[in-house]
């Protein structure tokens, strides 16, 4: 749980301010900025603006938050004109997370295989 912003945070820094990013979007609630290292063509990350350790736990402590995650990834994907994409959310560090505030990675612009490594 949480919700307030943590010290130790890159990307509360990001939502501060205190660490630069390419901001695409940005709403009362969210902020999506490019991933440093992109994976894809369009590879966007859409966090909440307040801390979570990842998605379930935002949903659960805030679902209206969780719903403008998503709809902000759709509108990254619009904005894009991306038909299709991949919304992810590594959950756990076994799984790849490696930043522990909840964010989706909305992936598009190239072919995409299943399963996921
Ligand atoms: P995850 O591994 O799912 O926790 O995703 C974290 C993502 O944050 C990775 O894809 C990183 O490339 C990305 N990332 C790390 N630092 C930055 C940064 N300063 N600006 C933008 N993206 C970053
Ligand atoms: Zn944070």
């Amino acid at each position: 749980m949480s919700g307030e912003p943590q010290d130790d945070c890159l990307f509360c820094k990001i939502v501060a301010g205190h660490v630069p990013a390419t901001i695409v979007r940005e709403t009362d609630t969210t902020v999506a900025f490019r991933d440093i290292n992109p994976q894809a063509p369009t590879h966007v990350l859409v966090i909440p603006k307040t801390h979570y350790k990842d998605a379930a736990t935002l949903a659960t402590a805030e679902p209206a938050l969780a719903a403008d995650v998503l709809r902000e990834a759709k509108a990254v994907a619009d904005e894009d004109k991306l038909e299709s994409y991949r919304i992810v959310f590594n959950t756990g560090a076994g799984a790849g997370q490696t930043v522990f505030h909840a964010h989706a990675h909305v992936l598009g612009g190239r072919g995409m295989q299943w399963p996921p490594g």
